[in-house]
């Protein structure tokens, strides 16, 4: 392996100091990140290991995604196949009452997850939406308290937020997906701002934020920048980062920019900029970091377990195994979990009924 700790301008245990040092990065530390030669990536990896050892130690936070309003949205985002400008045949249904939810959250459970976002496909919801969701967030609640719960139903208006927190939910998910500069390009039918303010609305109603990015969509190194520079300064504490998986029926369905090299130089970075935040490796991850999905854990310390929202995971059992292997441990398992062992040997899919 090339030595580039002398010649390289940037050391990543520099790096790590300033991050723990609650530093921000400067632009040329970044760009030097997100450029950092492909052979000496294990040098990277290792600084970020650093950050995140300090505040996760060696711990991996599984979630369990469940798509609770299914391939009706009215909006365009070019990257997603439920949006109305998406020809990819995927399931279509309107939202999933509180029994579905609560089983889905026994499947969350019997896979190890400590958390179960709910995410349905919409603007924004609707008051009778909120109470459909919240009823569902009491339930699931009285059943399994220890298990997190995070919603993510669009654009908030004024006073949803409050009455999600008041039923109990833990967390809720709005991505501002990349920079401000890059979001028309990606979507027409709601701005930045829009994003922006809804998860202002979530953190003055005292739930935590979580918000992340998807790259993959042509942004450039500086839009990768932005975007984690934003999540930094909205002191977001889970942040997903997704790779573009181009379905096939979706406008974005050519774009094939991603190296495993490259979603591990982003990860880093967004570690770097977010020391303390959960960083949760999202969807795509099996697709683009292929093999190199074990050097992702020493920046991210949390993952999702079984299938995304329309597209295939890897089985569940491998998640656990590859955890395992490389000698970290799964975070705080629910009572319940260790009985529903060999269930981790089949694809975890939920499957809505309705
Ligand atoms: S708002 Fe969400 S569900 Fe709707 S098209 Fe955009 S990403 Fe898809």
């Amino acid at each position: 392996m090339t030595v580039f700790a002398e010649t390289y301008p940037v050391n990543a245990q520099n790096l790590a100091e300033k991050s723990l040092q609650g530093e921000e990065l400067t632009r040329e530390e970044a760009l030097a990140v997100l450029n950092w030669p492909a052979d000496d990536i294990l040098t990277l990896m290792q600084g970020a290991f650093r950050v995140r050892q300090e505040y996760f130690g060696k711990r991996v936070k599984l979630n369990f995604l469940l798509n609770v309003q299914s391939g009706i949205c009215p909006e365009d985002c070019g990257y997603c196949s439920q949006s109305r400008v998406s020809d990819a045949p995927v399931d279509k249904y309107k939202l999933m009452g509180p029994d579905d939810i609560l089983e889905a959250a026994e499947k969350a459970i019997a896979n190890k997850a400590t958390r179960l976002c709910m995410v349905a496909s919409m603007r924004g919801p609707t008051d009778k939406d909120v109470n459909s969701v919240a009823a569902a967030i009491r339930q699931v609640k009285s059943t399994y308290p220890q298990l997190e719960l995070c919603a993510c139903l669009g654009l908030l208006k004024d006073g949803q937020a409050e009455r999600l927190e008041a039923a109990g939910v833990t967390a809720y998910n709005h991505n501002l997906n990349t920079s401000e500069r890059h979001y028309d390009d990606v979507c027409s039918t709601h701005t930045f701002a829009d994003r922006l303010d809804t998860v202002s609305k979530v953190q003055k109603a005292g739930i935590s934020a979580c918000s992340g990015a998807l790259f993959g969509m042509s942004e450039t190194d500086e839009d990768i920048l932005e975007v984690g520079q934003r999540l930094r300064e909205m002191q977001v504490e889970s942040i997903p980062v997704n790779f573009l998986v181009p379905v096939p029926g979706t406008p974005f369905v050519a774009k094939q920019e991603l190296t495993p090299v490259q979603c591990l130089r982003i990860l880093a970075l967004f570690r770097f900029l977010n020391p303390r935040a959960t960083l949760r490796i999202a969807g795509g991850r099996e697709l683009h970091l292929r093999s190199l999905q074990p050097l992702g854990l020493f920046a991210a310390n949390s993952i999702f377990v079984g299938d995304y929202l329309t597209t295939e995971g890897q089985a569940a059992n491998l998640d656990i195994e590859m955890i395992r292997d490389l000698g970290f441990e799964l975070e705080g398992e629910i009572p319940g979990a260790g009985a529903a062992e060999t269930a981790l040997s089949e694809r975890v899919k939920f499957t809505h009924r309705g």
